[in-house]
């Protein structure tokens, strides 16, 4: 499994949550469990002194029915599992469970109850049973002499029970949070991802020379939208340098193959005409040798300008090379093929070219104009037919436009 973006963001979310989640839970239930305990013992302990001090009397005088009565009483007591009143040695003398009289009491828990001077309550412990049990002691003491102890033990169950609901019902929330916010998750790793995702199957498309036709769509005003943005914009830029003669701005040597081999698979299989004018600028390494070369780039921008406004729109102007330039014209008969070639000749040729500031020259051009034929079967045939009729142009003084011989074979 690829271990993605999208996995990442989602594990990493639900990780986050779920351990808050449950580190709340955790302490919320503690702190209820301690906070209900605490009042539970806040109100058995006084219960228990107070039965400390009326028992004082009838444990000086051993008076054992007052005492049973006594503890009657404080067994009436809701959570109180067993009271007993042991003397200083341990022995009970009395006891809720009347057999129990008599018993010596030697285990730690009461030991250490026993030797308290104060009342207390001792560690929470389990029964037999493994019940939650806490012992309640409060030594009776007469002007410092201690003569028992009295030990309530209290039942901590119900407490626990309680505590066990709310666990329960935090947990159900909790597992409702975390539902939701491994939703959440999902939906959030989605919305930050499926743009990334399309940037990246975009990107991949592009290294491989293909440019998506339009933009990439902007949503939104965060840093998405703003990768889009430059996206977008460094797509546009690429696709310039990529399908673009950069000095001329018309279209490069490699776009214009791979064109007129669509244009020509398309019009051979749609029976259509198709016209392709190869164009060279005539004693153009005059102008270098005369003005520079920097010159010369100008001219040859501002001839490219002057074919691509001069042509139809759906004609496509390419630099060949050096100086020279080609124009497809799907669809197009010869008759209007050399029209359009001759519009363009007379146009370069009346326009002033801009030397410096204050000069300007005169250019002409001679074009070669071939047509589909039959006898053309490939690209290079097509190409080499107009290049012979720029040829002819040339020999024949320049400044003109001449048909290809097709009827002739190379
Ligand atoms: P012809 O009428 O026979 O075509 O003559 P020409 O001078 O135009 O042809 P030639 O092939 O002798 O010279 C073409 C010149 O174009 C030579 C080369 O330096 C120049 N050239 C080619 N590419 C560029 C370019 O990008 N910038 C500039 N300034 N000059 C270029
Ligand atoms: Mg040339
Ligand atoms: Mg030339």
């Amino acid at each position: 499994m690829k271990f993605t973006l999208r996995l990442k963001l989602i594990l990493l979310t639900t990780t986050l949550v779920v351990t808050t989640q449950f580190a709340t839970g955790f302490f919320i239930t503690r702190h209820v469990e301690r906070t209900m305990t605490q009042e539970y013992h806040r109100q058995m302990l006084p219960l228990a002194i107070n039965l400390a001090h009326v028992c004082t009397n009838a444990m000086i005088g051993k008076d054992l029915l007052s005492l049973r009565n006594l503890l009657r009483v404080a067994m009436n007591q809701e959570n109180v599992s067993q009271a007993m009143i042991l003397d200083k040695d341990g022995k009970v003398m009395m006891h809720n469970r009347l057999t129990e009289v008599g018993k010596l009491h030697t285990n730690e828990r009461i030991r250490n109850a026993l030797q308290k001077d104060s009342p207390g309550i001792s560690e929470y412990y389990q029964d037999e049973k493994g019940r939650e049990k806490v012992d309640i002691f409060v030594p009776v003491k007469v002007s410092g002499t201690k003569f028992g102890t009295i030990i309530l033990t209290c039942s901590h169950n119900h407490i626990i029970v309680q505590i066990n609901n709310l666990k329960l019902h935090i947990l159900t929330i909790l597992l409702g949070g975390i539902l939701i916010s491994i939703i959440c998750a999902i939906q959030l790793a989605a919305y930050l991802t499926k743009p990334l995702q399309h940037l990246t199957m975009v990107a991949g498309e592009i290294t491989t020379g293909s440019f998506p036709e339009e933009k990439l769509q902007i949503t939104g005003n965060d840093e998405i939208a703003t990768l889009t943005d430059s996206f977008n914009k460094m797509s546009q830029q690429l696709k310039k340098m990529v399908y673009h003669d950069t000095l001329t701005g018309a279209y490069n040597r490699q776009m214009f193959q791979q064109r007129i081999a669509q244009e020509l698979a398309h019009s051979r299989r749609h029976n259509q005409p198709l016209a392709l004018l190869m164009i060279d600028v005539d004693h153009f390494k005059k102008i270098n040798d005369t003005f520079g070369h920097l010159v010369g780039d100008q001219v040859l921008k501002e001839i490219s300008d002057l074919l691509r406004a001069t042509v139809r729109t759906d004609d496509y102007v390419a630099r060949f090379g050096g100086e020279e330039f080609v124009v497809i014209s799907p669809n197009t008969s010869p008759e209007t093929a050399l029209i359009l070639a001759e519009r363009i000749r007379t146009t370069v040729a009346a326009h002033p070219f801009t030397i410096n500031a204050t000069e300007s020259r005169r250019l002409t051009i001679s074009i070669g104009v071939a047509r589909l034929v039959r006898t053309i079967m490939t690209v290079d045939d097509l190409i080499r037919f107009a290049d012979n009729a720029l040829y002819t142009a040339k020999e024949q003084g320049r400044n003109m436009v001449c048909q290809a011989d097709d009827e002739q074979p190379f």
